[in-house]
């Protein structure tokens, strides 16, 4: 099979020198296309990239700025001189960062470069939810039951009354799930809307909202478009893009499976529909929510207009290449094909490999990569190699793993087997959650609805992983010269039962004790960093990475979500104060917000652990705060009362 796109033709048109206006994986994925077409291109990097592999990948490289986004990444002024000096002719915004961005794109045009993407007036009009539900009513699109026609909050109450409870309040201006709230009754509405409102100021400087009926079984189900400068627009087929976190799409494949046919052609006529009557020039996609409990149902959720995150399962099945694509329309060509042109055969699974540990709320991991090892046989589109540093700064997506296969069937299985053996050190990932996921019924049926991951929990057996940690780490100090637990009395091997407990802490700062009595053979992969100390091992598909602490240390302080009640809220992991909301003398109980964090773009919610009195605040809106920060203190409630 193969698993790379194929260019439609080997011979570019006029080479050009392109700027990707992006990093990590995104920038790579650019970066190789335009490259096989013979065209240049223009890496740009803020300091923490200075090495990253987009930069050493690009014909040339240019640094726009410190670490932080608004002075990099996203300032249009730092890419527009960036292409000025390097003499780029187009632009490719990548996706994510200023790629739905019209006055980029705009600015983009007027320097007189090529702009590798839609119109700006297309991503105005696809930009706002309120005008893309009118545009799609108009192109005969069914919406979702809702109401966006006036703002004041009585009216938006109103209408949610007359739609019926739960509802939806979303940003009309959001992305990447944020300022969604669900509101299930009357009582529920202010307050939701009242946070959507706010986060949606904050995120997008955007409070205008849309109130929707709130479909309590959706199905997430998107359609790949692609148009050119000269009429055509055609469809490559479906995406089911359901398995989701807060929002947030982690599992995607092509062609989405358990559809009637009806619903299926309806889908993708739709979204040419939609596509056709904007004049729409280049690839985009048209998420749709399809109603589980009636899949005839379905309703426009919005445009993305770029290329998204899971294009690689629609290149897979159509065996075209999207960025190949892009460039072309860009540069004024006709696309080439007709719909009758388009096959489809196979089927192609996606997992979004994130930093994050998906046992403890999503909470964004960062580190240093110390191992990678990649199985072949499968896609494998990332941002990072051995020594890339995971930080803060950036999105925790770091790679994306794909398969294709002969049918559905097949891809789990292939994914299954790939997950079972990639190995990535050094910083904690969602691949265990992944794994797992592949084993749960409704994943294998195909009959996943966004709400999976709300309606389960993600078990956590780290204490078993410890063991077979333990017993990696003996088999291979026991092996390797030089190692500090080198026994030179034995002929490089140590029985385990003369072996002292092991402590090793995991992600959430747990200490597990393992006994050398105990401990069981590592049956999976697993990696020995003897220099680092870490142990990263699969088990059963979850992977695990702990510290070996020498024994002084096991009484380590306890790094979680929220602190004790006598004591304090820590921050569980860097990022930035979005919201404090205690303040000194307030009582609280066990479970209580206290501190929003936002990191790698997601807000988490400290709780306090018990009962108490707010001592001290120290922390507000807007620090930068690091691992272990003291944010908040508590007396406890008899101290206060006797004093
Ligand atoms: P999708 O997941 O449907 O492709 P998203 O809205 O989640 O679309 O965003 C696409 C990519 O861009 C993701 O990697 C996402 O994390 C990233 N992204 C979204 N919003 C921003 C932003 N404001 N800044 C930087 N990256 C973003
Ligand atoms: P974003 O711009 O953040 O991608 P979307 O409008 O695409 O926002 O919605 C993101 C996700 O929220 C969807 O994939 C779906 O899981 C959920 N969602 C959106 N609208 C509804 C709705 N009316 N009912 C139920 N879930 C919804
Ligand atoms: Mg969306």
């Amino acid at each position: 099979m193969n698993l790379n796109p194929v260019l439609v033709s080997s011979t570019a048109c006029e080479p050009m020198r392109i700027l990707i206006a992006n990093r990590g994986e995104i920038a790579r994925r650019v970066i190789r296309t335009a490259s096989a077409l013979g065209h240049d291109t223009v890496a740009v990097y803020a300091d923490p990239d200075a090495w990253a592999p987009h930069v050493a990948e690009a014909t040339c490289s240019y640094r726009i700025g410190p670490a932080q986004l608004a002075e990099s990444y996203l300032s249009i002024e730092r890419l527009l001189a960036a292409a000025a000096e390097t003499a780029a002719d187009a632009v490719h915004p990548g996706y994510g960062f200023l790629s739905e961005n019209a006055p980029f794109a705009q600015a983009v045009l007027d320097t007189g470069l090529i702009w590798i993407g839609p119109s700006p007036q297309a991503i105005t009009a696809m930009g706002s939810k309120i005008e893309a539900r009118q545009l799609a009513k108009s192109a005969g699109v069914p919406v979702i039951p809702g109401f966006a026609e006036s703002q004041s909050d009585d009216d938006l109450r109103t209408a949610a009354v007359e739609i019926g409870f739960p509802v939806l309040i979303k940003a009309s201006a959001g992305g990447g799930g944020k300022g969604i709230r669900i509101a299930r009754s009357d009582d529920e509405f202010s307050q939701a809307l009242g946070e959507a409102r706010q986060e949606g100021e904050r995120s997008f400087a955007n409070a205008d909202m849309i109130v929707e009926r709130y479909i309590e079984r959706p199905r997430h189900v998107e359609v790949q478009v692609v148009g050119d400068t000269h009429g055509t627009v055609i469809d490559l087929g479906t995406r089911e893009c359901s398995v989701q976190r807060r929002y947030q799409k982690l599992f995607e494949e092509a062609p989405a499976p358990n559809l009637p046919d009806t619903t299926h052609r309806s889908l993708r006529k739709s979204a040419v529909a939609l596509a056709d009557s904007i004049g729409y020039e280049s690839t985009g996609t048209v998420e749709f929510i399809v109603d589980d409990d009636d899949p005839e149902s379905f309703f426009f959720l919005e445009m993305n207009t770029r290329l998204q995150v899971e294009h690689p399962v629609t290149e897979l099945v159509t065996g075209l290449d999207l960025v190949e694509l892009q460039i072309r329309v860009a540069a004024g060509e006709p696309l080439g094909m007709a719909q009758d042109d388009i096959r489809l055969s196979g089927h192609a699974i996606e997992a979004r490999i994130n930093a994050e540990n998906a046992a403890d709320g999503f909470a964004p991991q960062i580190g240093t990569v110390t191992h990678l090892e990649v199985p072949p046989g499968c896609r494998w589109d990332s941002g990072i190699e051995v020594g890339s540093e995971i930080s803060l700064h950036y999105d925790p997506m770091i790679a994306k793993l794909i398969v294709l296969s002969d049918d559905r069937a097949g891809a789990m299985q292939e994914l299954a087997d790939a997950l079972d053996r990639l190995l990535i050190g050094g910083v904690v990932t969602n691949t265990g959650l992944h794994r797992w996921l592949l084993d749960r019924p409704e994943v294998v049926a195909g009959r996943v609805t966004t709400r999976l991951l709300d309606e389960i929990s993600v078990s956590d057996n780290s204490s078993a992983a410890a063991e077979v940690a333990a017993s990696a780490w003996w088999i291979d100090t026991g092996r390797s010269i030089g190692s500090p637990w080198h026994d030179l009395g034995t002929s490089g091997f140590t029985p385990h039962r003369h072996r002292r407990p092991l402590f090793l802490r995991d992600f959430t700062g747990e200490v597990h004790e393992v006994d050398s009595t105990s401990s069981n053979e590592p049956q999976g992969a697993f990696h020995v960093d003897v220099v680092n100390r870490r142990v990263v091992v699969n088990l059963s598909g979850q992977s695990h990475t702990f510290l070996v602490i020498p024994r002084s240390e096991h009484w380590a302080p306890h790094v979680g979500t929220g602190g004790g009640p006598a004591n304090a809220v820590v921050a569980p992991f860097p990022g930035v104060v979005s919201d404090v909301l205690v303040e000194s003398g307030r009582a609280v109980l066990g479970g209580d917000p206290v501190v929003v964090i936002e990191a790698m773009k997601m807000l988490h919610t400290l709780v306090t652990a018990g009962p108490g009195v707010v001592d001290e605040v120290r922390a507000s809106p807007g620090d930068t705060v690091m691992t272990d920060q003291v944010l908040v203190t508590f007396v406890q409630e008899e101290a206060v009362e006797r004093s």
